[in-house]
């Protein structure tokens, strides 16, 4: 996500805050002033989201570092108004783990409130009468902000809990169903759960809270595209590189000009090209490069191809290179024979298209 603030690193996992985290200050610090506060009562408050969302980033650390424990990287931690999110740089596949890095980071709130519990201590706090203990919670002292802090760690876990797949409590769920159903049926059955709560949520935000409608539009369309990702990797299941690329491909020489480049554009559908001497791919000419450059069209196509890219080989599994061209979508990637001769090519339109016939066949 564009426009985030370094905070450090911890297990060489970057945590990073997102500007948009100054409107809930500003916001928290505008309800507290409405509602005739003094500075005193806006640091406080102020104090006490800085503190949630510390309990939010120790939140993030335990999916983070159970997914490590499983072998599975997260590139950083990103704090938004709406809460904390871990870029995995993949989901488990296998259930059981899933469900431990989902519950890991719910736990991590748990433990707080217990330690909270006891720290305030709750039992003592709750012991009067519910008219002394509201007036009580007026005062800007640090046994009411531990116990606002308890709370807020006690609502986390519930709300977490929640099975808004890909909100944590819909992940369990999926866990748990794929467990019995199989993945591609335990993400479908999940997303559909999550995108219906998803518009309770959207109608409740209307409401009551503007922060829903975000988490809401959040759950729809991540519901959305884990969904449609899980049930793709199951379509290219078995498959390798060969039976999806490109092999009637228009191949450029290192001598050749923009102008030909712009012939093959224009008499036919290719728009990036390989260049190549012997079957070894020398560089990529991408489609913008050629139209940024064609007022020079005698420049060599070597002086416009980016020369640095990935090769792909015939045999690899497709569901592997799904995400490696999701990444970079848009680019064209050579592919090779098992005595690295360029054969082919492949790019994520391909793989659509191929993706469209296996759902054909399949259902
Ligand atoms: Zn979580």
């Amino acid at each position: 996500m564009k426009g985030s603030i370094n905070l450090g690193k911890v297990s060489g996992i970057k945590i990073k805050v997102h500007w948009t985290f100054l409107f809930i200050i500003v916001w928290v610090a505008f309800v507290e002033i409405n509602q005739g506060g003094n500075l005193q009562s806006v640091l406080f408050n102020i104090a006490l989201i800085l503190v949630v969302f510390l309990c939010v980033v120790l939140h993030e650390l335990g999916h983070a570092l159970t997914a490590k424990h499983f072998g599975v990287k997260t590139k950083k931690i990103t704090l938004l108004p709406i809460g904390g999110i871990a870029s995995l740089e993949k989901i488990p596949e296998e259930p059981k783990q899933e469900l431990l890095v989902a519950i890991a980071g719910p736990l991590v709130n748990v433990v707080i409130a217990l330690a909270l519990y006891f720290i305030v201590p709750v039992k003592q706090f709750l012991a009067d009468n519910l008219t002394n203990i509201l007036e009580n919670l007026n005062e800007l002292s640090l046994a009411n902000f531990l116990f606002y802090l308890f709370t807020v760690n006690i609502v986390l876990v519930i709300f977490n809990f929640i099975p808004a797949f890909p909100m944590d409590g819909g992940r369990v769920l999926r866990a748990l169903l794929a467990m019995s159903l199989g993945r591609v049926k335990a993400t479908q059955i999940a997303a559909t759960i999550g995108q219906s709560i998803a518009i309770v949520f959207l109608l409740l935000g209307m409401l009551f809270n503007p922060f829903l409608i975000l988490i809401a539009l959040f759950v729809f369309v991540g519901a959305y595209g884990e969904n449609k990702m899980v049930q793709q990797l199951e379509l290219l299941k078995g498959h390798t590189v060969s039976e999806a690329m490109l092999t009637n491909i228009s191949l450029l020489k290192p001598n050749d000009t923009l102008a030909r480049a712009k012939d093959l554009i224009l008499s036919g559908t290719e728009k990036n090209f390989i260049v190549e001497q012997d079957g070894t791919p020398l560089g990529i000419l991408m489609n913008a490069d050629i139209i940024n450059n064609i007022n020079n069209p005698n420049l060599l196509v070597t002086d416009v191809m980016k020369t640095s890219f990935k090769e792909i080989s015939s045999n690899d599994k497709l569901r592997n290179v799904l995400s490696l061209v999701e990444l970079h979508k848009g680019q064209f990637f050579p592919v090779l024979d098992t005595n690295k001769k360029l054969i082919g090519a492949i790019d994520m339109t391909n793989i659509n298209e191929f993706i469209l016939f296996q759902s054909k066949l399949d259902y």
